[in-house]
C-alpha cells in the first residue's frame, strides 16, 4: 500500500509540475458578476431554455422549484433579451458576487479574531468559522486521543493533488454492525456541506458511547471533504470553483466528481467540455476522489449512504426508486426533523426533476449499482453558497438531525 502510494505520489509531481500549481493562480474576481434565479413555479421555462443554461451558464443551484446562474457582466444584455423572447421573467438575487465574497471574508476574519481569545474552543472544533484542511487534521486527531476505542482515523484515498481524503470511523466494535457512509464537500465552493458533516460528526464521536443505541449500533464511515483540494482552492484561489483540482493542458481544470461515477457516466445533467463545471472526466472513475468511494466497497458492505450538498432545501432519493414507499417515508422524516430545528421548510423529493436524471452520481452508484438501501442526498438550507452569521452551526443541527433519523429508522 505504502508503496503504491509513492509511486502514485511521483506521477503526480510529475503532472503538476506539467501544468502549474494552483499557488501560482491568480486569484479570481467577481466584481459584477450577477446570479439570476428563474422560479418554475412563477412562469413556465421550456426545456430547450433549461437546456442552454445547463450548457452554457454556471447553474449554482437547482431543484424542482428553481434554478441559480452565475452571469458575467458581459453577457447580461444578451441573457436579458434571450429570456424577454420567451416572455420569461427572472430575479437576481445577487448583484454583484464580488461584494458578498467580500462581505463574507469579513465575517470571517471577524469571527477568526474573536476566537482566538476564546479560550472555551480549544480542544473542540470551532463552529462559528470555517476550518482549513491543517487545522482539521489537528482536529482528528485529537478527536482520537480523547476516544481511542470509538475512532480509527484513515486516509481512504489520496487525490492527484496527493491531498489526503480522511475519513473517520465511529464504532463500538460489535460485529456485523451495518454500516453508514457518510460524505460532505464533494464539491469545493459548498463549505456548509463540509461544515454540516463536521457538525455531526463531533455531535457523536466525543461521546460515542454513550450515544443511544440506534447511533451506538452502526459503524459510521464520515468523509467531511471528499473534494480537500476543490475546498482548499475555493478558499484561496476561487470561491466558485467546484470541481476537483485535476490539471488538464488546455485552459481549463478540474472534473465534477459528482459525475464521474459508473452510472449512466456522462448521460443529460453531464458535460463532455473540461471549461463546464459539471465535466464527467475522461472515463468512468477518473477521479481519484470518486474512486476513493469505489474503493471503500472493496473492503465494507455499506447499508445507508448519505451525501450532503449545498444549497436548496431539499432530501432527495434516487429515481426511479424500487423501495418508493420506504424512501419516501424514510426522506420525510428526514425533512420533517430538519424542518422542526427552526422552521426553515425542508421538502423530500424524487432526485429527478424533469426529464432529467442523475448521470454519474454517487447516489445513483450507491443504489442501482451497489443495492445500498438507503442512498440519499441532503441540500442544505440557504439560497446561494455564502456564509451569513449564525447560519452555519443552524445547518449543522439540521443535517445532524437527518442522520439521526435516518439511523433510528433503520432500527
Ligand atoms: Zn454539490
Amino acid at each position: 500500500m505504502d508503496l503504491l502510494y509513492i509511486f502514485l505520489a511521483f506521477v503526480v509531481a510529475e503532472i503538476n509540475s506539467e501544468f502549474g500549481r494552483d499557488e501560482d493562480d491568480e486569484v479570481v474576481s467577481y466584481r459584477g458578476y450577477q446570479i439570476w434565479r428563474l422560479n418554475f413555479q412563477q412562469c413556465v421555462i421550456p426545456d430547450e431554455v433549461v437546456d442552454k443554461i445547463n450548457e452554457m451558464r454556471d447553474v449554482l443551484g437547482k431543484n424542482d422549484e428553481f434554478i441559480d446562474f452565475l452571469l458575467s457582466p458581459s453577457d447580461t444584455k444578451e441573457w436579458n433579451q434571450y429570456l424577454y423572447s420567451y416572455n420569461i421573467t427572472y430575479e437576481i438575487t445577487t448583484y454583484d458576487v464580488e461584494e458578498k465574497i467580500e462581505q463574507e471574508r469579513f465575517i470571517m476574519s471577524d469571527i477568526r479574531r474573536k476566537d482566538d481569545r476564546d479560550p472555551d474552543i480549544i480542544g473542540r472544533l470551532n463552529f462559528t468559522s470555517f476550518p482549513r484542511l491543517h487545522d482539521l487534521e489537528e482536529y482528528y486527531a485529537r478527536l482520537k486521543r480523547q476516544n481511542p476505542w470509538a475512532v480509527k482515523i484513515i486516509t481512504a484515498g489520496l487525490t492527484n493533488r496527493n491531498t489526503s481524503i480522511t475519513c473517520i470511523i465511529l464504532s463500538d466494535r460489535r460485529i456485523n454492525a451495518p454500516a453508514i457512509l457518510i460524505d460532505g464537500g464533494m464539491h469545493g465552493r459548498e463549505w456548509t456541506s463540509v461544515f454540516s458533516v463536521l457538525y455531526f460528526l463531533e455531535s457523536i464521536a466525543w461521546n460515542f458511547t454513550s450515544q443511544p443505541e440506534f447511533i451506538r449500533n452502526k459503524m459510521w464511515f464520515i468523509i467531511p471533504i471528499l473534494n480537500p483540494d476543490g475546498y482548499e482552492y475555493s478558499m484561496t484561489k476561487d470561491r466558485l470553483w467546484s470541481k476537483n483540482r485535476r490539471r488538464f493542458s488546455g485552459r481549463c481544470d478540474g472534473v465534477d466528481i459528482n459525475r464521474n461515477f459508473d452510472v449512466s457516466w456522462c448521460d443529460f445533467k453531464a458535460s463532455i467540455f473540461i471549461c463546464s463545471n459539471v465535466y464527467c472526466g475522461p472515463l468512468e472513475f477518473s477521479e481519484r476522489e470518486s474512486s476513493t468511494i469505489r474503493d471503500l466497497f472493496k473492503y465494507q458492505i455499506f447499508s445507508a449512504y448519505v451525501t450532503v450538498h449545498s444549497y436548496g432545501s431539499r432530501v432527495m432519493y434516487p429515481y426511479p426508486s424500487q423501495e418508493l414507499s420506504t424512501h419516501q417515508r424514510v426522506t420525510d422524516g428526514m425533512a420533517a426533523v430538519m424542518r422542526g430545528v427552526v422552521g426553515q421548510y425542508f421538502r423530500a423529493t424524487a432526485e429527478r426533476s424533469g426529464k432529467e436524471y442523475g448521470a454519474g452520481t454517487s447516489v445513483d452508484w450507491m443504489y442501482f449499482v451497489n443495492s445500498v438501501a438507503h442512498s440519499y442526498v441532503i441540500e442544505t438550507r440557504g439560497g446561494d453558497y455564502f456564509v451569513q452569521g449564525d447560519e452555519m452551526e443552524v445547518s449543522g443541527l439540521e443535517v445532524a438531525a437527518a442522520l439521526r433519523f435516518m439511523a433510528q429508522a433503520m432500527g
